[in-house]
């Protein structure tokens, strides 16, 4: 199976359950996510890494290695590792930020806990909060923070119930253009 497929098999087989207290579905989240990015206009490879953000906790539970983490995965980190067999960084180092990003927003813009979901204020903490000083200086130098700010924005807005969003099968021409040829 390519990677592509993998992807839509993922999604299909696990992504129909709820998302962390969330009230929707980790696939409608991540179709959301997807448009979100889309409609801001946003290149290929950040509409993909809107769509595959939280793959992470779609693959954690085949992983031996977090299945005793608690409610905390580190599915971004999970993410990271297993897409970056396929994707490059541009895809897969705002996956990996996009948890910190949340902790960097949380320190520097005021308004931004106020509107984030019950369940992702509850997570904050499990993911240490916001970020101290020298953490967000580290996270402002790191090459793709702006874009794992701009993927956290849309994973925040990516929470409406019953939302209609396109099928996800229309981002796998994006996919496979994204995806490195000589492992797709
Ligand atoms: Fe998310």
């Amino acid at each position: 199976m390519n990677i592509v497929d993998e992807i839509f098999d993922l999604f299909e087989k696990r992504g129909r359950t709820a998302y962390l207290g969330e009230p929707v579905s980790l696939l409608e989240h991540s179709a959301q996510a997807a448009q979100e990015a889309e409609k801001a206009g946003a290149a290929p490879s950040l509409i993909v890494a809107a769509l595959l953000h939280d793959i992470g906790h779609l693959i954690h539970d085949l992983s031996e290695d977090v299945a005793d983490r608690g409610i905390d995965s580190r599915h971004e980190n999970l993410a990271c590792r297993w897409l970056s067999q396929y994707f490059g960084p541009e895809v897969t180092e705002p996956i990996r930020l996009h948890v910190t990003a949340k902790r960097y927003l949380c320190r520097t813009d005021p308004g931004y806990i106020r509107q984030l979901s019950a369940a992702s204020i509850r997570s904050l903490g499990l993911q240490g909060g916001p970020l101290i000083e020298e953490e967000a200086e580290d996270f402002m130098a790191s090459p793709y923070s702006e874009q794992a700010i701009l993927v956290r924005r849309w994973d925040d807005l990516a929470k409406v119930p019953g939302l209609a969003t396109p099928d996800l099968q229309r981002y796998r021409a994006l996919l496979e253009l994204t995806a490195r040829r000589d492992v797709a």
